[in-house]
């Protein structure tokens, strides 16, 4: 008996009866797409100069950082990790907790413990060059099947179908698919592997990337300076593709942050556990996050983390709230309550903090590993203090 056709060939299968335009060849569109990339390509800081072999470590760095972030904010970030870690060697070397402080800010810090990880692997299992196969490369931390591709092709011009969201957008656009996104990505995969072409496949990626960054745009794409409109069968429809399956409510998630004063102005931050959200990262001590009712009144918030500090050497009978700090998650927005609590001067500096903690004098606050979500309880609670 036959088997079951998997999802990937029944995706192949769909892609092969979508026309381009007028029945135009797939083949027409790689060619099309890198002349114009020859004249128009975007200077970023992680690409080759045109004729210039592309530095792996570099490609990769830039395309983890690049992951759920803008060009534009990855820019400044990406020159700072090279300039203080030239190679992937210095990256492998560094602290972990250095690692984590230079990433404060982007998000998603998964990235970054993952990013340290993987410049390890490749010094201890690679010899401390990047490996040029996806199937190698996926086998690194944190390189999965987008950013694996995204290598092979970039850095090693290795035939590879690289899919980010820029590129899913001129293939929908191109083919006219209907179909809405995460379904559609299987075809939008197949779609993009009957375009790509066998030589210069990592322009091709970037043409496109491109191509999505400054001409077909989400919105008022700019058809008139498309190289590929006389082969694109969505021109007229381009603006609500690709469609989108409607997005899920996100819940809203409570609690609250303390920031702990000692008599000499040091502040208490603990490190949150390596797994999960905001991994490795410091914080305030908070409350648990939850979802429901706004949280209690200060006093039964600082019975609750007095609670989660267990030995916690602080008494926080006399924290006083100082505002609210609202932040996005992925899946949930957060409303973190900040409460001030100045501790007596009984706590001296010798005093061991509780376990995870560690007590940071004001100026000092710059080195240390804080999300986004905790640098705004920083300002609201420092700005509460002026
Ligand atoms: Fe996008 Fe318009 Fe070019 Fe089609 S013709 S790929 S919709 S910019």
């Amino acid at each position: 008996m036959p088997s079951k056709p998997t999802k990937a060939e029944r995706a192949a299968e769909q892609a092969a009866a979508l026309p381009l335009k007028d029945g135009a060849e797939p083949a027409a569109v790689g060619p099309s797409l890198l002349a114009w990339y020859d004249r128009h390509r975007r200077r970023l800081p992680w690409r080759a100069a045109p004729g210039e072999a592309a530095d792996p470590y570099r490609v990769w760095l830039s395309e983890i950082m690049l992951q759920q972030t803008t060009v534009a904010t990855v820019a400044d970030y990406f020159q700072r990790f090279l300039a203080r870690w030239p190679t992937v060697a210095d990256l492998a070397a560094a602290d972990l907790d250095a690692v984590l402080t230079e990433w404060a800010g982007l998000g998603y810090y998964a990235r970054a413990r993952n990013l340290h990880a993987c410049a390890r692997a490749v010094v201890e299992t690679q010899g401390g060059r990047f490996p040029a196969d996806e199937a190698a490369l996926r086998a690194l931390p944190g390189v999965g099947a987008y950013t694996a591709a995204a290598i092979a092709a970039i850095a090693f011009d290795r035939r590879a179908v690289v899919l980010d969201g820029n590129i899913e957008r001129v293939t929908a656009r191109l083919f006219a698919v209907e179909t809405p996104l995460p379904e559609a990505k299987a075809l939008l995969y197949a779609l993009t592997d009957r375009i790509t072409p066998a030589a210069r496949a990592g322009d091709f990626a970037q043409a496109a990337m491109d191509l999505g960054a400054g001409v077909c745009t989400p919105r008022k794409p700019r058809c008139m300076l498309c190289p590929l409109v006389d082969l694109c069968a969505g021109r007229a429809v381009a603006e609500r593709l690709p469609a989108k399956a409607p997005k899920k409510r996100k819940p809203t998630r409570r609690g609250a942050a303390f920031w702990i004063e000692r008599p000499d102005g040091a502040v208490l931050l603990r490190r949150r556990p390596e797994s999960g959200l905001l991994g490795g990262m410091m914080e305030a001590p908070s409350t648990d996050w939850r979802e429901g009712p706004p949280p209690a009144g200060p006093a039964d918030l600082a019975a609750e983390l007095a609670a989660a500090l267990a030995d916690a050497p602080v008494r926080l009978d006399r924290a006083v709230e100082v505002g609210l700090v609202r932040h996005t998650f992925t899946h949930f927005h957060l409303e973190l309550t900040v409460l001030r609590a100045q501790i007596g001067a009984e706590h001296e500096a010798a005093d061991a903090p509780p376990d995870a903690c560690r007590w940071v004098a004001p100026d000092r606050l710059d080195g240390v590993a804080l999300p986004t979500v905790m640098r705004k309880v920083a300002e609201r609670a420092l700005g509460a203090f002026d």
